[in-house]
């Protein structure tokens, strides 16, 4: 059997996490009362439909109506050919700089795009998020509230990863810092950031915390969340998707950003959160001595070199 994992969003969606090629994943957004289904980044069809065709997953009686592309890369993109010559009538949303799109995402402004999914009760915000590519896009959905205990989901794609962000092939750290503040300014409220899953395109997570203990940061929050990605991981099971909410705790994309009104990026908390930077570049406190975008285009310069 193959494995995924599935999260109940609220009394007609599921969320389940299609994994594909070595550290890939494919997200499925399930209506249970439409009996319809979309696909985040379904670039494996041969693996895609495996998963469709698995009696455990429920697919048999629902019928693919939409794509969310996130970005022009194979690992992403690579499907949507496929899965339009299926059936041409299935929406393939995306930026003109992915294959097949058919219902093109606008990239003049950072203001989100609005449309339905399935039906008024699902909305979903894309927002070009410029970085990784050019024409990239991610995805926020917001449902509608019930008693609270709904979750909302963000697809990052390569934009923003579990502790970590995407590499910056086609944009600067300027661009980053934007996207980043994007996604903290959609999420002020923290009960919104403990509610909403971010869901990245690939399983980096291990590796990603694990460069931040040994280049960024290693204060008792990041190693906790080493232990606890670690013990997932060797359980075999996924690490995505984590909450709005810990990637502004753990996440040093984030955790760069100047804002005096939360704790978590005040100047003593930033100082001590990039403690271990400091000590490795042998500076002082890189929190004083760099502007937030350019701590920012450090850490991720680090990375790269790691
Ligand atoms: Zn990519």
């Amino acid at each position: 059997m193959l494995k995924t994992k599935t999260i109940r969003l609220n009394s007609i969606l599921s969320l389940q996490l299609l994994p594909f090629f070595s550290d890939n994943y494919c997200y499925a957004l399930i209506n249970h009362r439409t009996k319809q289904f979309a696909l985040v980044d379904p670039a494996d069809p041969a693996k895609i439909q495996q998963y469709l065709s698995d009696v455990q997953n429920q697919f048999q009686d629902k019928k693919l109506i939409a794509i969310l592309c996130t970005h022009k890369h194979y690992d992403h993109a690579g499907g949507n050919s496929y899965f339009q010559k299926t059936d041409p009538l299935i929406e393939i949303y995306g930026g003109t700089e992915s294959e097949a799109v058919n219902k093109v995402i606008p990239t003049e402004e950072r203001k989100g795009f609005e449309f339905k999914l399935f039906d008024d009760q699902t909305q979903i915000q894309a927002y070009h998020t410029p970085c990784h590519t050019k024409g990239h896009v991610c995805y926020v959905l917001q449902n509608k509230k019930e008693n609270g205990d709904e979750w909302n989901c963000v697809f990052s794609g390569d934009t923003i990863f579990a502790a970590g962000c995407g590499k910056f092939f086609e944009g600067s750290a300027q661009d980053m810092y934007s996207n980043i503040q994007l996604i903290r300014s959609l999420f002020s409220d923290v009960n919104e950031a403990k509610r909403t899953l971010l869901c990245c395109g690939h399983e980096y997570t291990v590796k990603n915390v694990q460069f931040l203990v040994d280049r960024i940061s290693n204060v008792p929050l990041v190693t906790q969340y080493l232990e606890k990605f670690k013990n997932l991981s060797n359980n075999g099971e996924f690490c995505v998707p984590t909450t709005i909410w810990e990637e502004f705790e753990l996440n040093p994309y984030f955790r760069a950003i100047d804002d005096e009104n939360c704790e978590l990026n005040s100047a003593q908390e930033k100082s001590n959160y990039f403690r271990k930077m400091s000590e490795y570049l042998g500076e002082q406190d890189v929190t004083t001595s760099n502007a937030a975008v350019d701590l920012l285009k450090k850490v991720r310069e680090l990375k790269d070199q790691y």
